[in-house]
């Protein structure tokens, strides 16, 4: 069997963790398995390292940032080989130069193209464990890129997909997914299943387990993931197209906190408003998530939208530049805003899902800023101060902590 086995930052963040991972690693080797190994970098290497590079120049270039942050996982791959060595395993590290991990030119978030596997196979075949850097590869200047914050998911289910492999484990510090963050919710329940589309949505709404990417991409080539802990042997929870043992009206909850509102006040009510603003938001960059257009009023107008905490300043910057073009009164912003995703494939055949949740957080007391629905998923926008209290109410109004 071929197995590719990745690790996140925590679970080789030491001596000791290495270590214990390589006897992970070396079980499946016992067995008779062909072993890929996918690292990221030691514990909190990449933070340093960023805040390492924000020392010298508040505004580092992405290409050097690139170049500075792939250091993290070569420090991983060759400390986990050199463990495995010490045990008496054949092993070898490569980075993203070494297996041809080509990606777009974008640095600090290139997607990968393609990987070329000879050297991979070879080294399989020779009967090493190959340990490969995750989160880096390659543009067409032969610079150092990266997938962006978590993309060492990305690279495993990469590889997982390339070489055909028989399963494809990720291993965090948590022990799957779980129907909603076990830190915020007591109740929390670890799913032994969930869908690609659900894993997807909840992903992208802030569930930081997996990369989203990762999951789109495990999703295209038909990946079976595995979620499990590397600190215990408890089983964990498998990502997949179509999911039996449990139907679920609700899978899980996201919360996002990094959301800023922008309101932008007493627009005319004419034609072009939106157009102008959010033109004017994609140009430079900047990406929108939930918008809400107030009916028009005595021939006025307000449009608010959120977006990330990260481009809160460029925003306010560029609206407060432009606010004359745009024809606004005023403009609104503000950070202390959070938003509660409920996400569930059960959604698509039961009406009444929204009005559940929406009584759920209105018997907590809870107020909502801002909806917005997609077939599987209903956002919404609350203050960040109540974020545990409207994620216990909806997980017990949904029953999420029992089956069924
Ligand atoms: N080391 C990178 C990060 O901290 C990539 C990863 O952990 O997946 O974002
Ligand atoms: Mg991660």
């Amino acid at each position: 069997m071929l197995i590719v086995k990745k690790f996140g930052g925590s679970s080789v963040a030491d001596a000791e963790r290495v270590r214990h991972v390589a006897g992970l690693i070396a079980e499946d080797v016992d067995k008779g398995n062909q072993v890929v190994v996918v690292l990221s970098a030691q514990g909190k290497t990449t933070d340093q390292l960023i805040a390492k590079a924000k020392e010298l120049n508040q505004n580092p270039s992405k290409r050097e940032l690139d170049m500075l942050i792939t250091t993290g996982e070569q420090q991983s791959v060759a400390l986990m080989a050199l463990a495995l060595q010490e045990m008496g395993y054949k092993a070898v590290s490569l980075n993203a130069f070494q297996i041809a991990m080509n990606t777009t030119r974008v640095y600090g978030n290139a997607r990968l193209k393609n990987i070329n596997t000879e050297r991979l196979k070879m080294e399989l075949e020779h009967g090493n464990v190959v340990i490969v850097t995750g989160f880096q590869g390659v543009n067409r200047y032969e610079d150092y890129t990266t997938l962006g914050r978590g993309g060492s998911d990305t690279t495993a289910v990469a590889l997982a997909a390339t070489l055909h492999a028989d399963r494809c484990q990720i291993y965090t510090d948590v022990e799957g997914i779980y129907t909603a963050d076990p830190r915020i919710v007591k109740n929390a329940r670890k799913l032994k299943e969930i869908s690609y589309d659900e894993m997807l949505e909840l992903a992208s709404m802030g569930a930081k387990v997996l990369h989203n990417r990762s999951v789109e991409m495990a999703k295209r080539y038909n990946v079976v993931l595995e979620v499990l802990s590397s600190m215990t042997k408890a089983e964990g929870t498998l990502v997949k197209e179509e999911t039996k043992v449990e139907r679920l009206l609700i899978t899980g909850i996201a919360v996002d906190k990094n959301i800023a509102r922008v309101s932008v006040i007493g627009f005319d009510d004419v034609p072009g408003k939106a157009f102008r603003l959010f033109d004017l938001l994609s140009r430079n960059n900047i990406n929108v998530d939930i918008i809400l257009q107030s009916i028009g009023r005595e021939g006025s107008k307000d449009i608010s939208f959120t977006i990330s905490r990260d481009d809160l300043e460029d925003t306010r910057r560029i609206l407060e530049e432009n606010k004359e073009m745009l024809g606004a009164k005023d403009i609104k912003y503000s950070d202390q805003f959070a938003k509660i995703s409920i996400v569930g494939a059960g959604m698509i055949s039961n009406p009444g899902v929204a009005s559940r949740m929406f009584e759920a957080l209105y018997n907590a007391g809870v107020n909502i800023h801002m909806i917005s629905t997609s077939e599987i998923k209903i956002s919404v926008l609350i203050a960040e101060r109540n974020v545990a209290l409207a994620m216990e109410a909806i997980h017990d109004r949904f029953n999420m902590a029992s089956h069924l």
